[in-house]
């Protein structure tokens, strides 16, 4: 960040504050680590912090510090809107574009606060006031750590506001599988867990909580996986009715694309979950090296993300949209 924007950031932080802290539609570990790491620092910096989601968690991020107090647009409101509204700062975090949050951008778009976006995501609008972006970080958990440490409060970062950051650098980072994981990013988690931070139990509840009805979606999904070995691709699919099958809740598909990827030799993976209520198919892609989803989301599913991780959408029907991919997927330049 620019030493002149820390230190405009530290003088507006400087007085007890309204705050708003608005995560993605959809969260992720990285989207509720990030807000709810940055609600505990602010609390502990005597602001009124307040966490909007657009939509809800997913259940297995709801045991994360001060998840109970998150707000959801979608749900109330009325409510959420006026706290928008009054708030005196408005933070947006892991995403980088205001059409991420959903129907709540049109209350997002007409306020004046000032906006700071911390984020870790390609292409950044340009809607904020001050604007900490950075395509070489894992995490926006990493960067809130940093943002953190910039504004010279590295103290006050204790085992609630370490358990969050610690959450949304595990997920983001596949356990710390994925590219961008540096030593930086082990000596940050070195620091968490010497603050207490519970780094065998964390895993455990994030990804240890499945339902049955997860194993079986899980189950269905690898078994409509195509296989298209001379172009490295995989891809599956979940519609409406299988979903529903398995009793399925909201978290239940999360991860279930990168399956694909374990297959020896496949580099791009897609899958696609059919989504009757909002009526579109939502899909997530993932890839090794350099093939770039994020570019691939953007040419051709009115999505986006990072290189190696993207989501997109289709308003087609299931077969249309299965049809599209592989059309594209026979001329993929890998
Ligand atoms: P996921 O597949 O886990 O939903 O998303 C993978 C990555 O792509 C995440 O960083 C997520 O924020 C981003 N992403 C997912 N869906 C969309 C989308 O529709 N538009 C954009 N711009 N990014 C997306
Ligand atoms: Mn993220």
């Amino acid at each position: 960040m620019k030493t002149q924007d820390i230190q405009a950031i530290q003088e507006l932080l400087a007085t007890p504050k309204k705050i708003a802290i608005i995560p993605h539609r959809g969260p992720d570990g990285d989207a509720m680590g990030s807000t709810l790491g940055l609600y505990h620092f602010l609390l502990k910096n005597n602001h009124q912090p307040t966490v909007i989601s657009p939509n809800e968690m997913p259940h297995f991020l709801e045991w994360l510090p001060g998840a109970n107090t998150v707000k959801i647009y979608e749900k109330d409101k009325a409510t959420c809107t006026q706290i928008l509204e009054e708030a005196e700062v408005v933070f947006t975090l892991d995403f980088n574009a205001l059409h991420r949050t959903g129907e709540m951008e049109t209350v997002l778009s007409t306020l004046t606060a000032p906006f700071i976006m911390i984020d870790h995501h390609q292409f950044p609008d340009n809607y904020a006031t001050f604007t900490y972006s950075d395509i070489n970080f894992g995490s926006t958990c990493e960067m809130l750590y940093n943002f953190i440490c910039f504004l010279g409060k590295k103290a006050d970062i204790d085992e609630n506001i370490g358990t969050c950051i610690y959450t949304g650098i595990l997920t983001d980072s596949g356990s710390f599988r994925f590219p961008k994981t540096t030593g930086t990013t082990h000596r940050i988690i070195a620091e968490l867990i010497d603050l207490g931070v519970k780094n065998t139990v964390i895993p455990t509840l994030l990804f240890d909580n499945s339902s049955f009805g997860r194993l079986q979606i899980l189950g269905r999904a690898l078994q409509n996986m195509k296989v298209y070995t001379e172009h490295k691709t995989a891809y599956t699919y979940l519609t409406q009715d299988e979903l529903d099958s398995f009793d399925h809740v909201k978290g239940d598909t999360e991860g279930i694309v990168n399956y694909g990827l374990s297959i020896k030799g496949i580099i791009f993976t897609a899958i696609f979950i059919e989504n009757k209520d909002e009526k579109i198919i939502k899909i997530s892609f993932r890839s090794q090296g350099d093939f770039d989803v994020n570019q691939f989301a953007r040419d051709h599913f009115n999505g986006g993300g990072h290189i190696n991780a993207a989501g997109g959408k289709s308003e087609n029907a299931m077969e249309d949209t299965l049809k599209k991919f592989e059309d594209l997927v026979r001329n993929l330049p890998i």
